[in-house]
């Protein structure tokens, strides 16, 4: 039973891990063993630096979904048995008013990065007769409509989508896809909703929990998502957001 949540021997990568709740996934995936791959669109040092001092092992990988099939060949004969699809984008704007390149670039990071990362873990998986985890950070949004955001809504509903038909088609490879949808969490994603008194206020007043979550919240459930634990779960998107939903 003790080893039930422990990810020793286990390689892990987390994209976005730079900043934010990749950072604190990785930090935690690290925290119970697993060897973690920080991949961000710039240095992921800082994240190593911490997993270092906690005792863990990681490394840092340049990964920028400017280009959303760039983990095409980050995969191949790597060992890596867990995934978290971390790297995502808000870009805020009246939905009369939203652009065209907005709403590519939303896409291209959210959705069009998150299926083809898993597709290509997935592939290597199969192509080695292995088994793992997929983790994709959905969101609040994944269910509701939130308000001017209108690419980052339909991407996060994709998620929850993608998940779901990876997880059908990929559970009797032993490869478990499960997403995690986090309420309000203090990053710089949210950081202008938190400098608004008004929209600080009103969100504030919705989380039962009566705070904004912190990015080690998720990692957490993520190092469960991942571990021997949760090897039942699959197709779940799991709400990580003090209340906000049940409300
Ligand atoms: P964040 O601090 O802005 O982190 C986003 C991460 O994605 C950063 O590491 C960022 O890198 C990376 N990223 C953006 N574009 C990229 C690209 N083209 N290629 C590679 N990496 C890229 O915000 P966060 O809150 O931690 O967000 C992490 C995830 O949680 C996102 O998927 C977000 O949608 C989701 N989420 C957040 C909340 C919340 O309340 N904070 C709620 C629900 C869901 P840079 O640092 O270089 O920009």
């Amino acid at each position: 039973m003790s080893d039930l949540f422990s990810l020793k021997g286990r390689k892990a990568l987390v994209t976005g891990a730079n900043t934010g709740i990749g950072q604190a996934i990785a930090v935690s995936l690290a925290g119970q063993g697993a060897h973690v791959i920080c991949a961000g669109r710039r240095t992921c040092a800082d994240t190593v630096a911490m997993i270092v001092k906690n005792g863990g092992t990681g490394e840092s990988l340049i990964l920028d979904f400017a280009d959303p099939m760039a983990a095409k060949e980050v995969f191949k004969g790597q060992g890596i048995s867990i995934l978290v699809n971390n790297a995502g984008i808000i870009r805020r704007e009246d939905s009369v008013n939203y652009s065209e390149e907005d709403w590519d670039a939303v896409m291209d990071v959210n959705q069009k990065a998150l299926f083809f990362t898993c597709q290509a873990f997935g592939k290597e998986l199969m192509a080695v007769g292995g088994t793992g985890s997929i983790i994709n950070i959905a969101s609040l949004l994944s269910f509701q409509g939130g308000i001017r955001v209108p690419a980052y809504t339909a991407s996060k509903h994709a998620v929850a989508g993608i998940t779901k038909i990876l997880a059908n088609e990929w559970a009797a490879a032993g490869i478990t896809v499960n997403a995690i949808a986090p309420g309000y969490i203090s990053t710089n994603n949210t950081e202008a909703l938190r400098n608004d008194p008004v929209r600080n206020d009103a969100i504030l007043a919705r989380i039962p929990a009566g705070r904004w979550g912190d990015a080690e919240d998720i990692g957490g459930t993520a190092a469960y998502l991942a571990s021997k634990a949760a090897k039942y779960v699959t197709g779940a998107v799991l709400n990580v957001d003090g209340g906000w939903l049940a409300r």
